[in-house]
């Protein structure tokens, strides 16, 4: 069944058949004041992903307009994020390089009487703005001659004011039921460097006459943003109008996308970073891509999940776990089968040989015929949780004394009995093993209820294992997040089987029976494995059906 078409492909249609536009041009407009968030991920999957099904194109543009935030470190990394997730851009392009072509724009809005400057501080321009329900007071400076208006802004340019001196502003209403159009600001003065341009410049334009003229001169066709800037879409449309420009494009709005547990706003996320909550943008608890990639998440469960939010026209929040179970479905297909410990028990199989080491086979997929080899001794580690001296229930499936269970791809085992320290804790559990049981051997058909995962102990790999969990988590008051003091909790005597030293940095693996895990390309060291969990391997959680 053909997917059903979101409201803009439904425009986009409709623009095409009907000769409005005669191909499709969008543009990924961030602003390099950070690192992108899964919110972003959205926005790439839907501009790139428009551009792909059209035939169009789109571009990459960093929307660099404000220079006191931007810093080349974040246009570094959204490029990685944007190759990483599977997309290629037509054109990189940066808002800095039209301030020329920006300034001349709005030297056109000046020459028609549409654009003044003005002295008023913020402090008074905001008071004379007026609110929704009363109307604004123009300036006393409003109605200066177009000359006078030419002179101020070439000297604004030329650096003659201070900060906050002098502004130009647009030249519109301020009566109008809408404040945008209250004669919104277009350039201002401030003296800082930019980190493309430099000390050229010390005006700037702001983001509301930027944007439309940026979509001009790249010959934007769509120009999708979120609903925030629906009353703004008045004032693209003037600015478009008004300065002459080359095409038209337009604007279109669409819900951003907010997830439960997850706070997705580059301001708040910094602050995270800059305070020391975490430790970088890349922490895999964060919710930017590089957080998720480090991970382990799947650039393809990305777009899968971008793929089935789809692309709506009002708010909402998703669930996080419509996330989690696309990156387990990918992973469930994809991740190599691994045995790790994460809290050990020393278990010895008495009346196995001593010295005596088999090498057994592992598959690597449920269904593949790719093996890799495990060892196995006498000497063995199991999850301690795995283990209770006395049988609680008759659902209790695990090892306990007098129980048998198997393990897996070895042999089924029994409990004896159980050595203690003086302490009374469990120090190693010794059991007998029935030979005839071998996994793949002709008495492997002797069926006991469990199955244990296991690790031999001469070969294990220690390592560390983080346990994520979410950052943010409903507070008292209902909806309300707050701070996840337990969002990280380490296991530092994992032991693992020795397959996991192939691994690349970052890999996917599935610890059967506790999750899906990668190797941390960061922390990771040479025979020292830091995992991460990704996500666990079930959740009650049905993603809605589609
Ligand atoms: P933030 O509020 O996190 O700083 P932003 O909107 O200021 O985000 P930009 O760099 O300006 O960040 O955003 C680039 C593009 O990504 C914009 O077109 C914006 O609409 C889109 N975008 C940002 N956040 C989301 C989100 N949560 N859902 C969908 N699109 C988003
Ligand atoms: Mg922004």
């Amino acid at each position: 069944m053909a997917k059903e078409k979101n409201f803009i492909e439904e425009i986009i249609e409709a623009d095409l058949a009907s000769g409005r536009e005669k191909e499709v041009v969008t543009r990924f407009p961030p602003e390099p004041n950070g690192y992108l968030h899964l919110g972003h991920a959205k926005a790439i999957a839907l501009n790139f992903g428009l551009a792909q099904e059209y035939n169009g194109k789109c571009n990459l543009r960093f929307d660099d307009t404000n220079p006191l935030k931007e810093d080349d470190e974040y246009v570094r990394a959204i490029k990685e994020d944007i190759k990483w997730l599977g997309y290629d851009w037509a054109e990189e392009c940066y808002g800095s390089d039209y301030f020329e072509y920006m300034y001349e724009k709005a030297m056109v809005l000046v020459e028609k009487g549409l654009a003044y400057v003005d002295d008023l501080t913020a402090e008074e321009m905001r008071e004379y703005r007026g609110t929704l329900t009363s109307p604004g007071k123009e300036s006393p400076h409003r109605n200066r001659t177009i000359e006078e208006n030419i002179d101020l802004f070439k000297r604004m340019r030329a650096g003659e004011f201070k900060d906050g001196e002098k502004i130009l502003r647009a030249k519109i209403d301020m009566a109008s039921g809408n404040l945008n159009m209250r004669d919104p600001a277009v350039f201002r003065v401030v003296h800082a460097a930019h980190h493309r341009t430099g000390d050229n410049w010390c005006i700037y334009p702001m983001y509301d006459f930027a944007h439309p003229l940026e979509d001009v001169r790249e010959g934007i066709t769509h120009s999708l943003c979120t609903l925030e800037f629906e009353d703004h879409r008045p004032l693209y449309d003037w600015f478009v109008q008004n300065t002459d420009a080359e095409c038209t494009p337009h604007q279109y709005e669409f819900a951003r996308l907010n997830l439960t547990n997850t706070v997705m706003s580059k301001r708040y996320l910094k602050q995270l970073v800059d305070d020391g909550v975490v430790s970088g943008w890349d922490d895999p608890r964060m919710p930017t891509l590089s957080g998720i990639r480090r991970r382990g998440y799947t650039p393809a469960s990305i777009r899968d999940f971008c793929e089935r939010i789809g692309v709506a026209k009002a708010n909402s929040v998703v669930d996080v776990r419509l996330l989690e179970h696309c990156v387990r479905e990918d992973l469930n297909a994809h991740a190599k089968r691994i045995m790790a410990v994460l809290d050990p028990v020393k278990l010895t199989i008495e009346n196995y040989p001593d010295g005596k080491t088999e090498t057994l086979q592992a598959q690597d997929l449920p269904d593949s015929d790719k093996t890799h080899d495990m060892p196995f001794s006498k000497h063995l580690y199991i999850e301690r949780g795995d283990f209770m001296e006395v049988k609680p229930n008759n659902k209790y499936f695990r090892l306990y004394v007098g129980g048998e269970v198997r393990l897996k791809n070895a042999y089924i085992i029994k409990c004896e009995r159980v050595v203690k320290d003086s302490a009374g804790n469990i120090e190693e559990i010794i059991c007998t093993y029935d030979e005839e049981s071998k996994s793949g051997g002709a008495g492997a058909g002797r069926k006991v209820k469990g199955t244990l995962h296991w690790v031999e102990q001469n070969a294990a790999v220690t390592a560390t294992a983080r346990i994520l969990d979410y950052l943010f988590v409903e507070g008292e008051e209902e909806g309300k997040y707050v701070p996840n003091e337990n969002s990280l909790t380490l296991m530092e005597n994992v032991k693992a089987e020795p397959e996991i030293l192939k691994a690349q940095k970052g890999q996917q693996f599935q610890f059967m029976r506790q999750g899906y895990f990668n190797v941390d390309p960061v922390d990771s060291q040479e025979g020292k494995p830091v995992f991460n969990k990704i996500v666990g391997l079930k959740d009650s959680y049905r993603p809605p059906q589609q």
